[in-house]
């Protein structure tokens, strides 16, 4: 049976360990000054060396030729005290997590008394010294805090605030870190080398990935790749299916069909991420992983290869197209709903079908996101066309509508919105141009969520479009309904960063011919989804009133039914859906849709 790796690579000097530079430097120093403390603390998570920082320390004490940093690695100090070696009397290790009672303590202390058998110092090393009772502790204080000359202690623990502070207090402290993958990449590297095994493209970084910069971790790993290598090499499709990792390629894949919000493909990704045994939840985490390395790739431009040096040319040339294709702000929104859905990939429900889920949603983010906000506003010709004065008028002046305050509240802004733009439609030369907004959308929806949490999700969510001086939102779901009690902070998150004179307006633009705009403008509550062009026609609530929209005339002969007054919401149940006005805008607000044809009701 061979030995483990990690035993085999464990170092015997200081000048071997890896990635702990910041540690080593100054044991080293301190040794070669004769400045030695007899107490010492290593901390640090686990398999970063401190254990073995603790051994080397001991035989750098002990050496014949010490102390000193460097080993002679001759004498017989050395040689007992290398890797692999028998030990040495003078040096005891003890594992605090078995020995942790105070007759243990006492029983160390007693050791302790006597002098070394041979060589410079008794060394005492106690490993997982977290683990000791608070008896023993109080037992090995005496010893530690008058120690006699010939005794050193080098305490190693996971979880250095477990311990005795009064014994803390007495050492030389010092923290040993993960190891960065820059670091370890090399070391694996030479290991590999060394063991004369090929390894293909992309296996260190699942085993770095893996071994959590763990080194000791990292190296286990290898250890079990390394010993299903066939002919010396190890194939980069088999390291990521015995360590359960998403194949690379297959990321890609569903990447680039996310990309291309071709759903098809991504569900048949989804399948095979699932037939080939990969778990949902580890697959959900390797694309949060190629998210984030996605995002740096969006924003670090050139200086993307020195931040992700582990991925190889050819991939990061491709990342940077994928990064390019989706935007920087796509990618973060993605990542956020990946991230979201991670959280919740726990409890009952299957993570295969959360997983699908989480895909919808990946792609229906990229769809809002390909349509979004701003587009170009349409010659002015179309405004006046589409937006006949005499149907604005009957509409505000219902006689409901006075009585209704939520309606009425926003009703001032948006009606004068409605009208009044295309008079000024020459002004806004001072005002930013379409592009300029759309590039401060993102500020705005920031300045919008730092005023209300609740105000930047309804932007975040919407859609708008600028025409004039007027913001057109338009908004589906339950938010739409928030947006009247919101509308001031919204507005001034616009003012914030777009300059003053903008108007906030609910609805399409006017100049969408499809969309009927003036009345899309004045309600608070126009949900503009799109629907299915049947809808105007069964209309079941209030079927009669449907009148022609572009003739005013039915409206004036046939007033529309008249609003109940008990279902109307008072002005401070916000969250209610105020009504909107009776008539075609209401078959409209109810159903959703677009009218494509009219047919007047014979009398
Ligand atoms: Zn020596």
């Amino acid at each position: 049976m061979a030995q483990a790796l990690y035993r085999r690579y464990r170092p015997d000097t200081f000048a071997h360990l890896v990635g702990q530079d910041h540690v080593t430097d100054t044991l080293r120093a301190a040794l070669d000054g004769g400045r030695a403390s007899h107490a010492y603390l290593f901390s640090g998570p686990r398999g970063c060396g401190k254990t073995t920082s603790a051994r080397i320390m001991a035989r750098c004490l002990n050496c014949a030729e010490g102390p000193t940093s460097t080993p002679c690695g001759t004498c017989e100090s050395c040689i007992e005290l290398a890797s692999g070696g028998s030990g040495s009397l003078d040096v005891i290790e003890m594992d605090a997590a078995s020995n942790r009672g105070i007759d243990d303590a006492r029983d160390l202390r007693e050791r302790a008394e006597f002098a070394p058998v041979r060589d410079r110092y008794k060394v005492i090393i106690l490993d997982e010294a977290h683990m000791v009772t608070k008896e023993g502790a109080n037992a090995l204080l005496k010893l530690i805090e008058e120690p006699p000359a010939h005794v050193k202690f080098i305490f190693a623990t996971t979880e250095p605030e477990k311990m005795l502070p009064t014994i803390r207090s007495r050492t030389h402290h010092y923290q040993f870190r993960l190891v960065p993958p820059q670091v370890l990449r090399p070391y694996l590297e030479t290991i590999c080398q060394q063991e004369g095994v090929q390894v293909e493209p992309g296996v260190l970084d699942l085993v770095i990935r893996a071994g959590g910069g763990s080194v000791r971790d990292s190296l286990s790993v290898l250890d079990q790749l390394l010993a299903g290598a066939e002919n010396g090499s190890l194939p980069y499709a088999r390291c990521a299916a015995l360590l359960g990792y998403t194949d690379a390629n297959l990321l890609d894949e569903v990447i680039d069909a996310l990309g291309a919000g071709d759903g098809a493909a991504v569900f048949t990704g989804i399948e095979r991420v699932t037939s080939s045994g990969v778990d949902p939840k580890r697959f959900a985490e390797d694309l949060l992983q190629r998210l984030r390395d996605l995002v740096i790739c969006a924003l670090a431009a050139d200086q993307a290869s020195a931040i992700l040096p582990h991925i190889a040319d050819d991939q990061l040339a491709r990342m940077k197209q994928q990064a390019e294709q989706w935007g920087s702000r796509l990618l973060s929104r993605r990542a956020d709903i990946v991230e979201e859905a991670l959280a919740n990939m726990v409890g009952a429900t299957p993570p295969r079908l959360m997983l699908e889920l989480l895909m919808g949603r990946l792609l229906v983010a990229g769809v809002a996101e390909s349509t979004p906000t701003v587009q170009p506003t349409p010659p002015v010709a179309a405004a006046p066309q589409s937006r006949p004065t005499p149907v604005p008028a009957p509409v505000v002046s219902q006689p409901t509508e006075t009585s209704t305050p939520p309606a009425a509240t926003p009703q001032p802004r948006a009606t004068q919105a409605a009208p009044e733009p295309t008079p000024r439609e020459p002004q806004p030369a001072t005002h930013a141009t379409n592009a300029n907004f759309t590039a401060q959308w993102d500020r705005i929806v920031d300045e919008a969520k730092k005023l209300s949490a609740i105000a930047g999700a309804i932007i975040r969510d919407a859609k708008a479009t600028v025409s004039g001086t007027t913001v057109y939102v338009s908004l589906a779901g339950p938010l739409a309904s928030r947006l009247p009690a919101n509308r001031e902070k919204i507005e001034q998150a616009i003012t914030t960063v777009m300059g003053p004179g903008w108007t906030l307006s609910e609805g399409a633009p006017p100049a969408d011919p499809k969309v009927p705009a003036p009345e899309a403008a004045p309600h608070p509550i126009e949900k503009s989804q799109p629907a299915p062009p049947h809808s105007s026609e069964p209309a079941p609530p209030p079927p009669e009133p449907a009148p022609v929209l572009e003739d005013p005339a039915p409206y004036d002969e046939a007033p529309p039914m008249p609003e109940p007054e008990e279902d109307l919401p008072s002005e401070d149940d916000r969250d209610i859906e105020a009504p909107p006005p009776p008539g075609v805008p209401q078959v409209l607000s109810i159903l959703g849709g677009t009218i494509v044809e009219e047919r007047i009701k014979e009398a």
